[in-house]
């Protein structure tokens, strides 16, 4: 059977995709109050004829693309959120929204999800399975994809497959980064109470010191990283706040610390966990002092399937050639999209969209943040294909 020509009507598609990305670009919203943006995107899949939810984990929005032959579910993931950043760019699309930015390109993600929505919904007599559009808000902040989650959003139908993709400004557009295993760490919030006994400054011997003991557990978690977890596994865990104590000759009650824990596999994960507790336990008992750890918000490693990354592999070798499909060390930040990733086999990949000669180098979260938007057409023509493909092949 003949196969839609994805990068022709891509490109096609490219001036409507520009005028959704600089609408939700002007009109940026923050996590959880994506309202105008997903009324946009829902009316939008309403029209091309999907079935769809709205108010899934509170903004989000889902569209179900039904094909019109038997198959399997493939889901797809767009996040809709903007960050608290004043933009600084001077370009006619700039935010109307003091303070509020799309500053990661979220605003892209959105209009390619469009886009692919209304080729993919353009071949639906055509098409094996169904397309679940999901259409997610608070990434940036966290807790989006949970909400969906939570509010069924992998239920009725449940994904068979998951795919993302994420604009990505320190890689050059006509690129794409896509690669098994993980792509991105997962991430936790740590907090630790060192409780001693305050006191005298002159004389610590009559105090329990929690400032010393604190000072202790720093250095000792760092060694242990070093010295028990294996040196080709990656664990990074950074206090990022000390806190005890105000005057010059007070020895304080108490120093509380924060930090975060970054990994890439759930068994480091464990031994991380451990040794943190383990390393309190030994340093605050030598001092005679007690300790609280807290270990939150945790967002899991994003890790890609092999079988889900090979349709985006090679959807985007057959369209970009495999010159530019590329590799790359997994970064050290996290994304919510292992939520999804962590109970659905899928693939999240990066779509480069850096070009330095036209200005577009500002790196991720920072206010003179913008896109090379002539990419567009590459991640809509990758993502439908890739779809597509799978849907197509486990279909039959
Ligand atoms: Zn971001
Ligand atoms: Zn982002």
């Amino acid at each position: 059977m003949m196969q839609p020509d994805w990068m022709s009507e891509a490109e096609s598609l490219q001036p409507r995709m520009v005028a959704w990305r600089r609408d939700f670009h002007m009109h940026p919203e923050l996590a959880f109050h994506e309202h105008r943006t997903s009324e946009i995107v829902a009316e939008t899949l309403r029209s091309l004829g999907l079935e769809v939810r709205t108010h899934v984990g509170r903004t989000g929005v889902i569209g179900l693309l039904h094909g019109s032959k038997p198959g399997p579910v493939a889901m797809v993931r767009f996040d809709m959120d903007a960050l608290p950043i004043q933009e600084e760019n001077d370009v006619p699309y700039k935010s109307r929204v003091p303070g509020v930015m799309h500053a990661c390109g979220h605003d892209t993600h959105t209009a390619m999800g469009l886009g692919i929505a209304t080729m993919l919904s353009a071949h639906r007599q055509e098409m094996a399975g169904q397309v679940k559009f999901v259409f997610q808000p608070a990434e940036e902040e966290g807790g989006g994809a949970l909400a969906m989650i939570e509010d069924g959003a992998l239920e009725n139908p449940a994904p068979d497959v998951a795919f993302a993709m994420h604009v990505w400004n320190t890689l050059p557009a006509g690129n794409v980064i896509v690669q098994p295993g993980p792509v991105m760490a997962s991430a936790s919030d740590l907090y630790i109470a060192v409780m001693g006994r305050g006191g005298h400054g002159a004389l610590p011997h009559e105090s329990i010191d929690p400032v010393t003991t604190a000072a202790q557990a720093i250095v000792a978690l760092q060694t242990f990283l070093q010295r028990r977890i294996d040196a080709q596994e990656t664990a990074v865990v950074s206090i990022t706040s000390i806190k005890g104590g105000e005057a010059f000759n007070v020895i304080p009650d108490l120093v509380e610390m924060k930090g975060t824990i970054r990994t890439f596999s759930e068994d480091i994960w464990k031994q991380v966990r451990q040794g943190i507790e383990e390393v309190l336990e030994g340093v605050t008992s030598a001092f005679g002092a007690r300790y609280e750890l807290k270990i939150s918000n945790r967002v899991p490693a994003t890790v890609n399937d092999p079988k889900a990354t090979e349709w985006v592999h090679r959807a985007a070798e057959s369209l970009i050639g495999s010159d530019h499909v590329l590799r790359a060390k997994p970064a050290m930040v996290s994304e919510d999209m292992s939520e999804f990733l962590s109970r659905v086999p899928g693939c999240y990949f990066f779509l480069g969209s850096l070009d330095e000669s036209r200005g577009f180098a500002a790196p991720h979260h920072s206010s003179l943040f913008d896109v090379d938007e002539s990419v567009f057409k590459l991640g809509a023509a990758i993502m439908s294909k890739a779809l597509w493909d799978c849907l197509q092949a486990e279909g039959k």
